[in-house]
């Protein structure tokens, strides 16, 4: 299953395939609203964004909205790393040639992602960049590699390659080749952001939702916790779980949105950057947590886990709930998830 959009959306940051995520959320609006709401939406970043902010007057909610909407524009050019002007795609093209002065926005998740890398144990590495490639997930010529080709492109892969001078907001590559990849933590990062910038224009209740990482805060128009919907990991028509956010984020990883069948084993876009090969043990995995990049964060690194390892990783996070499915020996539909833990 490939779902195309317009190639123009292609470059943008998280890669044309991130489009399709709004599918896999309902928020829910329905009932007698006692609150007033104001809505917008659009496709940047290469993915769907919504943004709904509910209570105070119009004119508040729509500066409120207009001052997000350019925010997300500007961190769209800064964070995107297909095309230029972004800062992460120059880096790219010239990240172990020369050190790059970058934005505090930029050097902040680089910082961040290679923070993760090192609580997730190697699970979680931005650096897959040059993988992803190889495996043909950014142009959609997805094929097996050769064992010798990942050989030498893991020579590439690793977090500890990133170096990074906070003080003059620098980043530089260790290793030629070197690439990153924002699609496990950006839709994340920018969440928290424009959380933050609607807080800082006086809003008390709405739901940011980018390409499918949602968080949430205050209260729905129908005055009770915002309610997002989460699909069927094998049935997209069907609403699999509905949970309820408290000033929380919730992020879904999946094996149903970009991925390959060849002799039928399913090949998807979240790589085991330990062993160069696409992590096969879970089907989904969905987060809630207090904030968005942590959700986006442990969704991806809890589903290259798979059901064994991931409950021990997700034991440093108390403050999160997750629930894990993946199919056991008998190929059966199986959920494992924090409350099975308690
Ligand atoms: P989705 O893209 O469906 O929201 P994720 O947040 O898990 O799901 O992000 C997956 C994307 O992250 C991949 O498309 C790729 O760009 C990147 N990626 C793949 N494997 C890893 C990994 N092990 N660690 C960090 N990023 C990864
Ligand atoms: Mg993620």
């Amino acid at each position: 299953m490939h779902i195309r959009i317009c190639p123009a959306y292609r470059w943008f940051f998280f890669s044309w395939k991130e489009v399709c995520l709004f599918l896999s959320i309902a928020v829910f609006l329905t009932g007698c609203g006692q609150m007033t709401f104001s809505k917008r939406q659009g496709l940047m970043m290469g993915t769907f964004v919504e943004i709904i902010v509910a209570g105070g007057t119009p004119s508040q909610r729509d500066q409120a909205l207009e001052v997000a909407f350019q925010r997300l524009r500007e961190l769209e050019n800064k964070l995107n790393y297909f095309e230029a002007p972004g800062e992460i795609y120059r880096l790219n093209q010239t990240g172990y040639e020369s050190v790059q002065q970058v934005s505090r926005e930029t050097f902040h998740i680089v910082q961040t992602a290679k923070d993760f890398h090192n609580l997730s144990q190697g699970a979680f590495d931005v650096t897959v960049y040059p993988l992803m490639k190889l495996w043909g997930f950014f142009d959609d010529e997805l094929n097996i590699p050769s064992v010798a080709a990942i050989e030498s492109v893991m020579k590439q892969v690793g977090s500890d390659g990133i170096l990074t001078d906070e003080d003059r907001s620098e980043i530089q590559f260790l290793r030629p080749g070197m690439g990153i990849d924002l699609g496990a933590i950006g839709k994340g990062f920018v969440c928290d952001d424009i959380v933050s910038v609607l807080k800082r224009e006086g809003i008390m209740s709405a739901l940011v939702n980018i390409g499918g990482t949602v968080f949430a805060f205050g209260k729905s128009p129908q005055g009770r916790l915002w309610r997002v919907g989460l699909r069927h990991p094998r049935d997209p028509s069907r609403t699999w779980k509905v949970v309820s956010l408290d000033h929380q984020a919730v992020s879904t990883s999946g094996d149903y949105e970009n991925f390959f069948v060849r002799d039928g084993i399913r090949y998807a876009h979240i790589l085991d950057p330990r062993t160069g090969y696409p992590a096969r043990d879970s089907i989904a995995v969905s987060v809630i947590a207090p904030s968005a990049v942590l959700a986006d964060f442990l969704s991806t690194t809890l589903f290259v886990l798979g059901p064994n390892d991931a409950p021990d990783m997700a034991r440093q996070f108390p403050e999160t709930h997750w629930f894990l499915t993946y199919f056991d020996e008998g190929n059966r539909f199986k959920t494992l998830s924090s409350s099975d833990l308690l």
